[in-house]
Protein backbone atom coordinates (compact mmCIF):
# COMPACT_ATOMS: atom_id res chain seq x y z
CA UNK A 1 0.00 0.00 0.00
CA UNK A 2 1.06 4.03 -0.49
CA UNK A 3 0.51 6.99 1.16
CA UNK A 4 0.04 9.59 -1.57
CA UNK A 5 0.66 13.56 -1.30
CA UNK A 6 -1.91 14.77 -3.15
CA UNK A 7 -2.40 17.99 -5.61
CA UNK A 8 -4.30 19.56 -2.88
CA UNK A 9 -1.54 18.92 -0.02
CA UNK A 10 -3.41 15.80 1.51
CA UNK A 11 -2.47 12.88 1.92
CA UNK A 12 -4.68 10.02 0.48
CA UNK A 13 -4.23 6.04 0.79
CA UNK A 14 -5.73 3.88 -1.81
CA UNK A 15 -7.83 0.67 -1.18
CA UNK A 16 -6.96 0.59 2.43
CA UNK A 17 -9.51 -1.93 3.31
CA UNK A 18 -8.80 -4.57 0.04
CA UNK A 19 -5.27 -4.16 1.50
CA UNK A 20 -6.33 -5.13 5.28
CA UNK A 21 -9.04 -7.82 4.16
CA UNK A 22 -6.09 -9.46 2.33
CA UNK A 23 -3.34 -9.09 4.94
CA UNK A 24 -5.86 -10.92 7.15
CA UNK A 25 -6.64 -13.70 4.95
CA UNK A 26 -2.69 -14.34 4.52
CA UNK A 27 -1.89 -14.51 8.15
CA UNK A 28 -5.00 -16.64 8.65
CA UNK A 29 -3.53 -19.19 6.18
CA UNK A 30 -0.67 -18.82 8.54
CA UNK A 31 -3.18 -19.77 11.37
CA UNK A 32 -1.71 -16.53 12.79
CA UNK A 33 -4.71 -14.20 14.61
CA UNK A 34 -7.06 -11.88 12.79
CA UNK A 35 -6.93 -8.11 13.56
CA UNK A 36 -8.79 -5.62 13.08
CA UNK A 37 -8.82 -3.86 9.71
CA UNK A 38 -10.62 -0.54 10.49
CA UNK A 39 -8.14 -0.21 13.75
CA UNK A 40 -5.47 -0.92 11.33
CA UNK A 41 -6.35 1.88 8.95
CA UNK A 42 -6.56 3.87 11.96
CA UNK A 43 -3.11 3.78 12.86
CA UNK A 44 -1.63 3.74 9.67
CA UNK A 45 -3.66 7.64 9.19
CA UNK A 46 -2.04 8.50 12.31
CA UNK A 47 1.23 7.17 11.32
CA UNK A 48 1.32 9.02 7.95
CA UNK A 49 -0.02 12.59 9.34
CA UNK A 50 2.94 11.82 12.29
CA UNK A 51 5.72 10.89 9.28
CA UNK A 52 4.35 13.06 6.99
CA UNK A 53 7.49 15.15 6.10
CA UNK A 54 8.49 11.31 4.92
CA UNK A 55 5.54 11.56 2.43
CA UNK A 56 7.38 13.12 -1.19
CA UNK A 57 5.37 15.11 -3.43
CA UNK A 58 4.95 15.15 -6.95
CA UNK A 59 4.03 12.49 -9.74
CA UNK A 60 4.98 9.04 -9.06
CA UNK A 61 6.24 10.14 -5.47
CA UNK A 62 4.83 8.28 -2.42
CA UNK A 63 5.35 6.69 1.31
CA UNK A 64 5.68 3.00 0.61
CA UNK A 65 3.79 1.11 3.75
CA UNK A 66 4.14 -2.89 4.09
CA UNK A 67 2.11 -3.87 6.91
CA UNK A 68 3.67 -7.14 8.01
CA UNK A 69 2.93 -10.00 10.44
CA UNK A 70 5.83 -12.45 11.78
CA UNK A 71 5.39 -15.90 14.30
CA UNK A 72 8.00 -14.45 17.30
CA UNK A 73 7.54 -17.53 19.63
CA UNK A 74 10.49 -18.61 20.93
CA UNK A 75 9.81 -22.28 19.52
CA UNK A 76 11.92 -24.76 18.11
CA UNK A 77 9.27 -26.81 16.25
CA UNK A 78 6.35 -26.88 13.59
CA UNK A 79 3.39 -25.15 15.43
CA UNK A 80 0.86 -22.12 15.65
CA UNK A 81 3.12 -19.25 16.84
CA UNK A 82 1.54 -18.26 20.11
CA UNK A 83 3.45 -14.94 19.72
CA UNK A 84 2.60 -12.64 16.30
CA UNK A 85 4.15 -9.39 15.74
CA UNK A 86 2.90 -6.82 13.20
CA UNK A 87 4.51 -4.38 12.16
CA UNK A 88 4.54 -1.46 9.27
CA UNK A 89 7.88 -1.02 6.66
CA UNK A 90 7.45 2.77 5.59
CA UNK A 91 9.74 3.86 2.67
CA UNK A 92 10.11 6.89 0.71
CA UNK A 93 9.61 6.05 -3.04
CA UNK A 94 10.41 7.49 -6.32
CA UNK A 95 8.85 7.45 -9.42
CA UNK A 96 9.42 3.10 -11.07
CA UNK A 97 9.88 5.08 -14.10
CA UNK A 98 11.95 8.50 -13.98
CA UNK A 99 12.74 8.06 -17.49
CA UNK A 100 9.27 7.56 -19.33
CA UNK A 101 8.08 3.93 -19.20
CA UNK A 102 10.69 1.14 -19.92
CA UNK A 103 8.76 -1.72 -21.18
CA UNK A 104 9.98 -4.52 -19.45
CA UNK A 105 11.11 -8.09 -21.34
CA UNK A 106 9.34 -11.36 -19.95
CA UNK A 107 11.05 -15.24 -20.36
CA UNK A 108 8.19 -18.39 -20.12
CA UNK A 109 9.61 -20.37 -17.58
CA UNK A 110 8.41 -24.06 -18.50
CA UNK A 111 10.36 -25.64 -16.06
CA UNK A 112 9.87 -23.79 -12.45
CA UNK A 113 6.51 -22.84 -10.86
CA UNK A 114 5.31 -19.84 -8.79
CA UNK A 115 2.52 -21.55 -7.30
CA UNK A 116 -0.34 -24.05 -8.34
CA UNK A 117 -3.93 -25.28 -7.42
CA UNK A 118 -4.15 -26.05 -3.86
CA UNK A 119 -0.85 -24.07 -2.77
CA UNK A 120 -0.73 -20.55 -1.08
CA UNK A 121 0.09 -18.59 -4.42
CA UNK A 122 -3.00 -15.98 -3.42
CA UNK A 123 -1.68 -15.21 -0.20
CA UNK A 124 0.77 -12.90 -0.05
CA UNK A 125 3.47 -14.53 2.15
CA UNK A 126 7.10 -14.25 2.76
CA UNK A 127 8.08 -18.44 1.38
CA UNK A 128 6.06 -17.21 -2.02
CA UNK A 129 9.34 -15.07 -2.81
CA UNK A 130 12.27 -16.58 -2.03
CA UNK A 131 12.19 -19.36 -4.95
CA UNK A 132 11.66 -16.84 -7.51
CA UNK A 133 14.85 -15.56 -7.22
CA UNK A 134 16.97 -18.54 -8.73
CA UNK A 135 14.82 -18.29 -11.54
CA UNK A 136 14.45 -14.61 -12.32
CA UNK A 137 18.09 -15.26 -12.38
CA UNK A 138 18.43 -16.96 -14.91
CA UNK A 139 16.19 -15.16 -17.02
CA UNK A 140 18.23 -11.95 -16.39
CA UNK A 141 21.29 -14.24 -17.78
CA UNK A 142 19.41 -14.80 -20.70
CA UNK A 143 18.40 -11.30 -21.34
CA UNK A 144 15.15 -11.17 -19.98
CA UNK A 145 13.71 -8.75 -17.22
CA UNK A 146 11.12 -11.41 -15.25
CA UNK A 147 9.70 -14.42 -15.54
CA UNK A 148 6.27 -15.38 -17.05
CA UNK A 149 4.94 -17.94 -14.39
CA UNK A 150 2.77 -20.79 -16.25
CA UNK A 151 0.94 -23.32 -15.06
CA UNK A 152 -0.36 -26.77 -16.43
CA UNK A 153 -0.08 -28.85 -19.55
CA UNK A 154 -1.64 -26.33 -21.45
CA UNK A 155 0.75 -23.34 -20.29
CA UNK A 156 -1.59 -21.08 -18.82
CA UNK A 157 -0.23 -18.01 -18.05
CA UNK A 158 -0.85 -17.01 -14.40
CA UNK A 159 1.48 -13.83 -13.39
CA UNK A 160 4.83 -12.20 -13.97
CA UNK A 161 7.54 -11.35 -11.36
CA UNK A 162 5.68 -10.11 -8.90
CA UNK A 163 2.66 -8.80 -10.56
CA UNK A 164 -0.53 -9.51 -11.77
CA UNK A 165 -0.62 -9.93 -16.11
CA UNK A 166 -2.97 -8.43 -18.34
CA UNK A 167 -3.33 -9.00 -21.74
CA UNK A 168 -5.32 -7.11 -24.54
CA UNK A 169 -6.48 -9.04 -27.58
CA UNK A 170 -8.61 -7.90 -30.67
CA UNK A 171 -11.36 -10.10 -31.11
CA UNK A 172 -14.25 -9.03 -33.30
CA UNK A 173 -13.62 -5.26 -32.99
CA UNK A 174 -13.73 -5.73 -29.66
CA UNK A 175 -10.59 -5.31 -27.23
CA UNK A 176 -10.62 -7.94 -24.64
CA UNK A 177 -8.97 -7.03 -21.27
CA UNK A 178 -7.67 -10.73 -20.09
CA UNK A 179 -6.01 -12.01 -17.04
CA UNK A 180 -5.73 -15.16 -14.57
CA UNK A 181 -8.82 -15.63 -12.15
CA UNK A 182 -8.49 -16.47 -8.37
CA UNK A 183 -10.70 -19.24 -7.88
CA UNK A 184 -7.89 -21.46 -8.23
CA UNK A 185 -6.26 -19.82 -5.55
CA UNK A 186 -3.02 -19.27 -7.25
CA UNK A 187 -3.20 -15.98 -8.47
CA UNK A 188 -2.13 -13.27 -5.88
CA UNK A 189 -5.16 -11.06 -5.53
CA UNK A 190 -3.72 -7.67 -6.37
CA UNK A 191 -5.19 -4.43 -4.94
CA UNK A 192 -3.67 -3.03 -8.60
CA UNK A 193 -5.73 -5.90 -10.54
CA UNK A 194 -8.47 -5.69 -9.18
CA UNK A 195 -8.95 -2.17 -9.63
CA UNK A 196 -7.98 -2.30 -13.42
CA UNK A 197 -10.36 -4.76 -13.94
CA UNK A 198 -13.09 -2.51 -11.90
CA UNK A 199 -12.60 0.54 -14.05
CA UNK A 200 -12.12 -1.13 -17.29
CA UNK A 201 -15.27 -2.64 -16.89
CA UNK A 202 -16.88 0.17 -17.57
CA UNK A 203 -14.94 1.56 -20.67
CA UNK A 204 -16.70 0.91 -24.15
CA UNK A 205 -15.51 -0.92 -26.34
CA UNK A 206 -13.52 -3.35 -23.94
CA UNK A 207 -14.39 -6.73 -22.36
CA UNK A 208 -12.63 -7.70 -19.72
CA UNK A 209 -12.22 -11.11 -18.98
CA UNK A 210 -11.09 -13.44 -16.29
CA UNK A 211 -10.20 -16.24 -17.72
CA UNK A 212 -6.50 -18.00 -17.85
CA UNK A 213 -4.91 -16.98 -20.57
CA UNK A 214 -2.90 -19.71 -22.79
CA UNK A 215 0.27 -19.11 -24.13
CA UNK A 216 -0.44 -20.97 -27.45
CA UNK A 217 -3.39 -18.88 -27.90
CA UNK A 218 -1.43 -15.68 -26.94
CA UNK A 219 1.41 -16.35 -29.42
CA UNK A 220 -1.12 -17.35 -32.17
CA UNK A 221 -3.17 -13.85 -31.69
CA UNK A 222 0.31 -12.23 -31.84
CA UNK A 223 1.18 -13.98 -35.24
CA UNK A 224 -2.55 -12.90 -36.43
CA UNK A 225 -1.90 -8.91 -35.02
CA UNK A 226 -4.08 -9.47 -32.52
CA UNK A 227 -1.78 -9.02 -29.55
CA UNK A 228 -2.29 -5.70 -29.02
CA UNK A 229 -1.09 -4.96 -25.47
CA UNK A 230 0.66 -6.93 -22.61
CA UNK A 231 0.95 -5.30 -18.74
CA UNK A 232 2.11 -6.21 -15.52
CA UNK A 233 0.20 -4.60 -12.68
CA UNK A 234 1.31 -4.22 -9.15
CA UNK A 235 1.24 -1.11 -6.16
CA UNK A 236 5.02 -0.50 -6.95
CA UNK A 237 5.28 0.09 -10.82
CA UNK A 238 1.52 0.37 -11.13
CA UNK A 239 1.67 -0.86 -14.51
CA UNK A 240 4.86 -2.22 -16.40
CA UNK A 241 4.03 -2.79 -20.16
CA UNK A 242 5.67 -5.25 -21.82
CA UNK A 243 7.61 -5.53 -25.11
CA UNK A 244 8.57 -8.90 -25.58
CA UNK A 245 7.98 -12.42 -24.56
CA UNK A 246 10.40 -15.83 -25.11
CA UNK A 247 7.78 -18.74 -25.45
CA UNK A 248 8.99 -22.16 -27.19
CA UNK A 249 11.77 -21.20 -28.18
CA UNK A 250 10.93 -17.68 -29.62
CA UNK A 251 10.41 -14.52 -28.72
CA UNK A 252 6.65 -12.86 -29.41
CA UNK A 253 6.96 -8.86 -29.94
CA UNK A 254 4.39 -6.36 -28.52
CA UNK A 255 3.64 -3.02 -28.88
CA UNK A 256 4.63 -1.21 -26.16
CA UNK A 257 4.03 2.48 -27.06
CA UNK A 258 1.42 3.23 -24.63
CA UNK A 259 -0.35 5.57 -27.50
CA UNK A 260 -3.00 7.57 -26.86
CA UNK A 261 -6.01 4.68 -27.07
CA UNK A 262 -3.55 2.50 -25.10
CA UNK A 263 -5.33 0.40 -22.45
CA UNK A 264 -1.96 0.26 -20.91
CA UNK A 265 -1.90 3.92 -20.70
CA UNK A 266 -5.37 4.86 -19.50
CA UNK A 267 -5.18 2.29 -16.24
CA UNK A 268 -2.19 4.10 -15.70
CA UNK A 269 -3.64 7.91 -16.05
CA UNK A 270 -7.06 6.63 -14.02
CA UNK A 271 -5.50 4.98 -11.41
CA UNK A 272 -2.95 8.01 -11.03
CA UNK A 273 -5.84 10.27 -11.19
CA UNK A 274 -7.15 8.61 -8.11
CA UNK A 275 -3.74 8.38 -6.15
CA UNK A 276 -3.26 11.52 -6.38
CA UNK A 277 -6.44 13.20 -5.17
CA UNK A 278 -7.19 14.66 -9.06
CA UNK A 279 -10.32 12.87 -9.11
CA UNK A 280 -12.55 10.86 -6.19
CA UNK A 281 -12.60 7.77 -8.23
CA UNK A 282 -15.01 5.14 -6.93
CA UNK A 283 -16.45 5.08 -3.18
CA UNK A 284 -13.76 3.63 -0.96
CA UNK A 285 -10.72 3.95 -2.87
CA UNK A 286 -9.07 7.43 -2.46
CA UNK A 287 -9.25 7.29 1.29
CA UNK A 288 -7.96 11.29 2.72
CA UNK A 289 -6.42 11.31 6.04
C1 LIG B 1 1.97 -8.12 -4.33
C2 LIG B 1 1.82 -8.97 -5.55
C3 LIG B 1 1.04 -8.57 -6.65
C4 LIG B 1 0.41 -7.19 -6.77
O1 LIG B 1 -0.49 -6.89 -5.78
P1 LIG B 1 -0.95 -5.37 -5.55
O2 LIG B 1 -1.93 -5.45 -4.45
O3 LIG B 1 -1.54 -4.90 -6.82
O4 LIG B 1 0.29 -4.61 -5.20
C5 LIG B 1 0.88 -9.45 -7.71
N1 LIG B 1 1.47 -10.66 -7.71
C6 LIG B 1 2.24 -11.08 -6.69
C7 LIG B 1 2.85 -12.42 -6.74
C8 LIG B 1 2.44 -10.24 -5.59
O5 LIG B 1 3.21 -10.65 -4.59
Amino acid sequence: MKCYSTKSGGLRLFRPDRNMARLNSSMNRLAMPSFDGGEMTSLLKEFCKVEESWVPQGAGYSLYLRPTAIGTHPFLGVDVSAHVKMFVIASPVGPYYPQGFKPVSLYSDSVNKRAWPGGVGGFKVGGNYGPTIQPAKEAMSMGYNQVLWMWGEEDEVTECGAMNLFFVLEEDGKRILQTAPLDRGDILPGVTRQSIIDLASGWEGVEVREEFPKMGDIKKAADEGRLLEAFGSGTAAVVSPIERIHYDGADININADMGSDSITKRAWDDLNAIYYGEVEGPEGWGVDI
